[in-house]
């Protein structure tokens, strides 16, 4: 390989990292864009208005470009997407009639499966439903699965979940009686955010997990988490450790919110603080 051939990858393959697409998921690439009617989000009809003013098609378009060498591939004020996007609404709609018919938490995951309105599950390897026990008094609620619980499938099994079945084991629980999950269901490029979108079409599912778990507590972990179920502004500092009455579909529960695990692994002094929060969660619990 020349040197400049070298060079020229090197700086791609930075291109990529910088976008979050940091893990090779497949021997062979998708190009989702060429995909048309089957790419993710297809069956969601644009609305006139949300239509794009002109599409060019996919064989029309120019190949791509290295970025370091690119002029813009499309032009300013022309649709940027050759596939239909899901409008939010029409997500939101399709993922509330799917799981108000999910009967138990298999039926319901299988219907996230085949579920294609949120644009995470393109990029994600794995959807990552739950762990722990179908029905439990403690489920715990996490922002979005980052690249271990990708590649395995169920949310909470890297270092971050490891310290969390530490928090767990200090009050005596085991994997075995809690249920845990996430805001999302799929992992976010590059472990970024959620987007409010994405956290709002997955919403409708998450409800009903609540439902079919039915459980007495629910542990927000992190200001993502918190502040979508909570419906809050506050940084996590400020509402943490305050046991809330919340209605989630049609059940009720006490919620309390704490720190991320992963943020603990980066900040242990908060950990005594963590431990306050354990031990609220743990007495409401008994209560
Ligand atoms: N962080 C989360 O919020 N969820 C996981 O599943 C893993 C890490």
């Amino acid at each position: 390989m020349t040197d400049q051939r070298h060079v020229d990858l090197a700086a791609l393959l930075g291109w990529y990292r910088a976008l979050g697409a940091d893990e090779a998921l497949g021997d062979t690439p998708i190009n989702w864009l060429g995909r048309g009617a089957a790419a993710p989000g297809c069956q969601f009809a644009l609305t006139a208005a949300a239509k794009p003013r002109s599409m060019p098609a996919a064989a029309d378009a120019p190949p791509p470009q290295p970025p370091w060498r690119a002029a813009p591939i499309v032009p300013p004020g022309t649709a940027q997407r050759p596939f239909a996007a899901v409008p939010a609404d029409a997500a939101i709609m399709g993922a509330r009639s799917a799981a108000r018919a999910a009967q138990s938490l298999p039926e319901l995951e299988g219907t996230l499966r085949g579920f294609d309105g949120c644009g995470l599950k393109a990029t994600a390897k794995n959807l990552c439903f739950y762990r722990g026990a179908a029905r439990s008094a403690l489920m715990l609620i996490g922002e979005a699965p980052g690249r271990d619980e990708d590649l395995e499938g169920k949310p909470f099994v890297g270092r971050a979940g490891q310290l969390l079945d530490k928090m767990l084991a200090a009050i005596g629980l085991t994997q075995e009686d809690v249920h845990i999950t996430n805001i999302v269901y799929w992992r976010p490029p590059g472990n970024r955010t959620p987007t409010p979108q994405e956290a709002q079409v997955c919403r409708p599912f998450l409800e009903r997990q609540i439902e079919l778990v039915a459980p007495k507590v629910i542990a927000l972990l992190g200001g993502a988490a918190a502040k979508h179920l909570l419906d809050v502004t506050e940084g996590i500092m400020r509402i943490r450790g305050k046991a809330r009455a919340i209605l989630i579909g049609a059940h009720s529960a006490t919620a309390v919110a704490t720190l991320h695990p992963a943020y603990l692994l980066r900040t242990p002094a908060a950990k005594r603080l963590a431990w306050r929060d354990l031990m609220a969660i743990k007495a409401l619990l008994r209560g």
